[in-house]
């Protein structure tokens, strides 16, 4: 099993020794989605990198989390949890969420159109 902590501080650690970017938080979102985008033209032009792409889109979100002090193992988990009890029902044909669960109250809430 990764450790999604350890590997944050590591990727992180890396760009520091590297001499990369660890300030500028426009920069690494822009950086993000250039990556994500790079995985996209992997999957659509069925290059054989495109695990290579994901990977690259999964540490630059960790490495931002960790410049932005973001335990992203543990946003996860809580988001994970959170969609799992969220309920959903088809309404004039669209997939549409009819509860939400509330982290802060513990309990399910109607979800409010949007
Ligand atoms: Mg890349």
């Amino acid at each position: 099993m990764v450790d999604l902590k350890k590997l944050q501080k590591d990727i992180y650690q890396n760009k520091v020794d590297k001499g990369f970017n660890v300030t500028d938080i426009n920069e690494e979102f822009c950086l993000t989605y250039g990556e994500v985008a790079e995985a996209f033209e992997a999957w659509r032009k069925k290059k054989d990198d495109l695990g290579e792409e994901l990977a690259d889109v999964a540490i630059y979100l960790l490495g931002l989390s960790e410049i932005l002090g973001i335990d992203l193992e543990d946003e996860i988990q809580k988001k994970v949890y959170k969609n799992s009890k969220r309920e959903y029902k088809t309404v004039d044909g669209v997939n549409t969420r009819v509860k939400e669960f509330d982290v802060n109250q513990d309990k399910m809430q109607p979800s409010v159109a949007k």
